[in-house]
Order: structure tokens, then sequence, then C-alpha cells
């Protein structure tokens, strides 16, 4: 059974709690990671959440830390794990406990949107593992109430998603913090060009593991979209989930107060919603999650970032209600789904103001999505693309649509342009400090305040969900609403 655990060099408590767990099998990032960082190697791995990859890193270290067992000083901390969100963070801690079960390790949790006092308290003593967000994490540092002059072990978490959420100059901060001898791991989903480069200047002869493609989305999650039009999503939606009895389903949503409003409606229509996003208090989400993997929220709303590494196990459905505008953030919505083996369905409402973004998204997935229209919910007919698409001069650098591409798309919108949607990103993305967010991809060229200006007029307006509204007078608008 577990002896496979036992083959890569673990010691019996660790065996112990992972078959106290019910896992059989090491999955590939841990058959691989785990006898490297027990050697003491520096680490790259590219591993996406549902891999495993946690207890991948958690595993060795904990062996590594009872093997050379002493007390930590007060304040001081042997292992550093920093996260890119609080959820992450608190579900990253929770398996170093479940992990660590059978040893005496200690271990701490501290991100923003909670007391520090606790955490202070809890900081005081000193812990072997502490898990972090790094906003919180050079709070502490600030008021003196941690000692990072210790750390052994440095693991950066979803390091990916922590530079595009602007956090690079914190963790260079939290970098200038540690002893220049320890051991680093770096794990991140994609490996992009500031990923490399972050590397290069952290690891020390790294070793490289890599368990699936990049941006591969899971071959156990079937992938299914629907046309529908915006207006009627939330019908279809609520039809899927009654019709289909699913019991447990994660919904994506671009903006916080459309996954409010979406929850909300719901819940009218009788079944049990949450919604999860940064403006929620932190006991807000943890109840929400809690109630979720209960049972008791039968679905739970999420924008990218709060769902970021929601460890949810087995969930068997998960729905884009809105395109994610960065397609690899596709690549991770569905990743909360087919996760450890287990078969997942993903299934997305597309409208066709979205085409550009499905387009996208199926060009980094090197293929088409199956498209599938529910009787009595079909859009797409003629005259029910965007007036604002129809009437913009087409854009000079205008890509022309994939061969392969299953449906007719629309012009995409100004407003969906890489970089323009994604910042600001959601508040709770946005680090408190003061400096300018980091951007997440190579910077876009220069260009002229003329060029801007007219980028400027041409940019459609907005609702305060971020949909395009019409510059139509209401007249006009009202007739092309009847002739659809
Ligand atoms: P992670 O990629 O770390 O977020 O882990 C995804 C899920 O896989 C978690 O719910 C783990 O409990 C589970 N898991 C981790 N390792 C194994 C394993 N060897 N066998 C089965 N499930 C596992």
């Amino acid at each position: 059974m577990s002896s496979d655990f036992q083959s890569l060099g673990l010691a019996p408590e660790l065996v112990r709690a992972v078959a106290d767990e019910g896992y059989t099998q090491p999955t590939p990032i841990q058959s691989q990671a785990i006898p490297l960082i027990l050697a003491g190697r520096d680490l790259l791995a590219a591993a996406q959440t549902g891999t495993g990859k946690t207890a991948g890193f958690t595993l060795p270290i904990l062996q590594r830390l009872a093997a050379h067992a002493h007390k930590p000083a007060p304040k001081t901390v042997r292992v550093l794990v920093l996260t890119p969100t609080r959820e992450l963070a608190a579900q990253v801690e929770e398996a170093v406990r479940t992990y660590g079960k059978h040893l005496r390790v200690s271990s701490a949790v501290v991100f923003g949107g909670v007391g520090i006092v606790p955490q202070i308290a809890a900081l005081k003593r000193g812990v072997d593992i502490l898990v972090a967000t790094p906003g919180r994490l050079l709070d502490h540092v600030g008021q003196r109430t941690v000692d990072l002059s210790k750390v052994e072990v440095l693991v950066l978490d979803e390091a990916d998603r922590m530079l595009d959420m602007g956090f690079i100059h914190d963790i260079k901060r939290v970098l200038a913090q540690l002893p220049k001898r320890r051991q680093n791991l770096l794990f991140s989903a994609t490996f992009s060009d500031e990923i490399r480069a972050l590397a290069h200047g952290l690891l020390h002869d790294p070793a490289t593991v890599e368990v699936a493609r990049r941006n591969e989305a899971s071959a156990l999650v079937t992938q299914v979209m629907h046309p529908v039009s915006k207006e009627r999503k939330r019908e279809l939606l609520r039809d899927l989930i009654a019709q289909g009895d699913w019991r447990q389903v994660l919904v994506f949503t671009r903006m916080k107060h459309g996954a409010n409003r979406l929850a909300e409606q719901l819940n009218k229509d009788g079944l049990e919603a949450a919604a999860i996003h940064g403006n929620k208090s932190q006991g807000a989400r943890t109840r929400a999650l809690a109630g979720f993997k209960d049972g008791s929220v039968r679905v739970l709303v999420a924008t990218d970032i709060a769902a970021r590494g929601l460890d949810i196990e087995q969930l068997p459905h998960v729905v884009n209600y809105e395109l994610p505008n960065v397609p690899e953030d596709y690549v991770h919505r569905i990743g909360r789904t087919g996760r450890a083996g287990s078969p997942g369905h993903a299934v997305s409402l597309v409208s066709p103001d979205e085409y550009a973004y499905l387009r996208d998204i199926e060009r980094l997935l090197k293929k088409p999505i199956e498209r599938m229209v529910v009787p009595g919910f079909e859009a797409g007919k003629p005259g029910t693309i965007p007036v604002e698409d129809e009437r913009r001069p087409p854009r000079p650098q205008q890509r022309t649509a994939k061969p392969h591409a299953p449906i007719k798309h629309a012009a995409r919108p100004a407003e969906a342009k890489r970089g323009e949607h994604r910042h600001p990103r959601p508040v709770e993305a946005q680090p408190k400090r003061s400096h300018a967010p980091h951007p997440p991809r190579p910077a876009k060229p220069a260009q002229t305040s003329a060029h801007s200006a007219q980028r400027h007029e041409r940019r459609p307006r907005r609702d305060e969900d971020g949909n395009v509204r019409s510059n139509l007078p209401p007249a006009l608008q009202a007739a092309f609403r009847r002739a659809r």
C-alpha cells in the first residue's frame, strides 16, 4: 500500500500520515520531488494545483525538520512557505498539520484580513514552519514580530500567481531578510520568462521537475461550452444544476459584484449558493468554504483570485459563468476539478461577446472545446454580436480566427485586450504596499500620447461589472434589442 511512499525515503511517521489520508500511490510530482528535496536540492517545479504538489514539498520538509530537530529560537522560523492568497496559505498550513501529525513539528500561518495579535502570539516562541502571504509577513517583519534570519528552507508556492498579482517587490523584500545559505523550492503552474528570471536569481543548481505540460488541461476533465445570450445565463445555469442534480458546483465570475448578484439570484431560485471574494471578511469566506465542503452550500460563486488554490477534494463540476479574459486562468479554473485521479466536468456558458476570449483559450489548449447548444437557449443568431463591435473600425493588429475555430468569433472588443482588463486585478489581489504593481506580462510597447488618446476614445463605456455599454442613444439601443 503506502510502501511506495516508504520507498521514496519517507519516515514511518509520514508514511502513516499519508496512509491515514487514504493515499495509496504517490502522484508524479511527489515521486519526482520528494527524493530531490530530501537530498537537499533546490527545485524548480512546474505543477498545477491538483497534482498533489503540497504534499510533494511538505512531506520531505517535515522529514528534514524532524531529522534535525531543535527548538526554534524565539520569533525565528525554520521553513518559510510563501503563497499568493489567504486561502492557499490556510490550506497549506492545514496540510502541514495533517502530514506532520505524528511528528513534533510546530507550524503557524499569517495572512492579512484578520487580526495580527494572535499571529504575533503564535510567532513569539518561534515556529518550525511558517506559511504566509507576502504583505502580512512584511508587516510582521516591520514590527519585528518575526525573525527570518534563521530560515533553512524557502518555498514559493504558485509563484506565477504571486508575480501576476504584483508581489515581486514584496518577495524581494522578504528574500532580503533571509540567510544566504538555504534550500529553495519554487512551484509554479507555468514557466514564464519572469518565473525563469526569478528562479535564476533564487535557485542554486536547481533540479527541474515538470509533471504536466505547460498550461495543459487535465485529460480527466471533460470540457464543454454552451452558447447562450448573456441575459439567459443565470436561467441556463439554474437548469443545468437542477436537471443534472449537481450537488457541488464551483462557478466562476469575472467580477465581485457579479459573484454576489449571482449567488443571491441562485438562492432565490432555491439553490443554496454563497459568494467568495476579496471584499468578504475572512470569516465569511471561511464559512462559505466550510459550507461548500460539508454540502450545505451547493453552489460556490467565486472570482479567480478568491478561488485560487481552493483545495476541495473531488470537486465534480466547475462552471465558467463568464470566460476569463486571461486564457491561462481558464486552465487554472478547470484545474479545480479532475483532481488527483478523479474525473471532472467543466462547463462554460459563452455569450457572443466572449467569443474572442474563447478563441484565445482554444488556442492555448491547442484544441477546440466541444460546443453544445442547450435546446431553448440558442445564442449567436445574427444580430447578437454587441453593437459596438459592428460600429468600431477593425483594429490594426486584429487577429484572424483560427481555422479550427468551431464558431464564428466576434471581433475582440477593445476592452478585452490582455493587460487592460487585468489591471487592476480584483482588490484582494493587490498588495497593500505603496509601490506600483509589477506588470504581469512583458510590458506593452510604449505608446505615444496621441495613440493612447485615440485608444481611450474608442474604449466603450462599461457598467460596474465591466460589461460593455452601448454608446448609442437609448431609442436606437431599444431598436437593436427588439431586432435580436
Ligand atoms: P494539491 O495539488 O497539493 O492541491 O493537492 C490536490 C489534492 O490531492 C489534495 O486534496 C490532496 O489531499 C490530494 N492528494 C495529494 N497527494 C495525493 C496522493 N498521493 N493520492 C491521492 N490524493 C492525493
